[in-house]
């Protein structure tokens, strides 16, 4: 890059990807599309408490389905619009053909967004179903990333598995895929929540040997809700580690106690991965801010005294 700048996205921010390369760690939040007026209403109160904070970034996932896609454009401009927070939405190739992903493309940069974490997506329904393409749309990530790259001036993430992808066939192919996925365009990549940071290591490790030095911040989060994480954990294939099931399970009727050990894994995790060098942590609040800040506040401790 020219002396040395960061480059700037066309609304004069730096781009997620600058901000891991340069100025790591970043710390980030994801928050999903409201379905409700009540859901809109939490999720607006999550925001404003978390963007005291001054995170790095903040991300707005893409919805399987379809009905809160428009919602996905909609809080995004708002944050970039209303709020001092730097916002990505997230985009998947689930039901769009290439010309409908152009369109949503094309809407993100009307306004305002220049950062997008790119993925494939899950069949809608059922994400462990077999995954079949658009008839005239993508059949994997890397080809969204090529599409996204060719559209315009935009900052591109992708999504990486520390625990590999539940439909790949091994750790070695995963990683393969993943390296080949952040070759067609990504500038950073962000991963499916886990438990054990050996996971992540390992991932790094092996990106890292096969030449490649994408940023690979790690998807971080804070269990509030015993049944909620169990149901998450086995669809995203994420280990759920035997003896945190039993000391949640054994506090499961009492909400403040599972919040309370939520917070001290997902911080105990947290500190770990900034001392084996992670290049950001993402944190996954589920709309809320209670845990996220918590744990915030606990690495705001840890960090303040490296
Ligand atoms: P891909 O990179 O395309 O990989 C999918 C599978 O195909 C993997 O097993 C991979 O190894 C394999 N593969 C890749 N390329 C090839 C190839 N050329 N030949 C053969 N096999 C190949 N889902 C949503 O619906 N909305 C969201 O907003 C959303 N946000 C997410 C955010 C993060 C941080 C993460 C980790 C996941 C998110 N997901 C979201 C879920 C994601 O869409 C699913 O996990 C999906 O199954 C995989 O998406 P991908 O982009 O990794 O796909």
């Amino acid at each position: 890059m020219a002396l040395g700048l960061p480059s700037v996205m066309p609304d004069d921010r730096p781009s997620i990807g600058d901000l891991v390369r340069s100025s790591g760690p970043t710390f980030s939040f994801e928050f999903f599309p409201p379905k409700t007026a009540d859901g809109e209403r939490l999720l607006w109160q999550a925001i404003r408490e978390l963007e005291s904070l001054r995170p790095s970034f903040v991300s707005i996932t893409y919805g399987a389905g379809g009905s809160t896609r428009d919602t996905t454009i909609s809080v995004t401009e708002r944050i970039a619009t209303e709020t001092t927070l730097l916002p990505m939405a997230h985009l998947t190739a689930v039901n769009h053909s290439v010309a409908e992903l152009r369109r949503v493309i094309g809407n993100y940069a009307e306004v305002g967004i220049h950062n997008v974490l790119v993925l494939r997506g899950d069949p809608p329904g059922d994400p462990q179903a077999e995954w079949v393409a658009h008839p005239d749309g993508l059949h994997y990530a890397s080809e969204l990333v090529e599409l996204v790259r060719r559209s315009g001036d935009f900052c591109v993430g992708v999504a990486a598995f520390p625990e590999k992808h539940p439909r790949s066939p091994d750790l070695d192919t995963d990683v393969d895929y993943f390296v080949r996925k952040c070759r067609a365009g990504a500038d950073f990549a962000i991963t499916q929540f886990f438990f054990r940071w050996e996971d992540w290591a390992r991932l790094r490790d092996g990106v890292a040997a096969r030449g490649c030095d994408v940023p690979i911040i790690a998807g971080v989060m804070p269990v509030t809700n015993v049944k909620q994480i169990e149901k998450m954990a086995q669809l995203s294939g994420a280990a759920f580690p035997a003896d945190l099931a039993a000391r949640l399970r054994a506090v499961a009727d009492d909400p403040a106690a599972v919040r309370e050990i939520g917070v001290e894994v997902a911080t105990e995790l947290s500190d770990r991965l900034l001392a084996e060098g992670a290049p950001g942590i993402h944190f996954i609040t589920l709309n809320r801010s209670t845990a996220t800040r918590e744990v915030w506040q606990n690495l705001g401790v840890h960090t303040a005294a490296r």
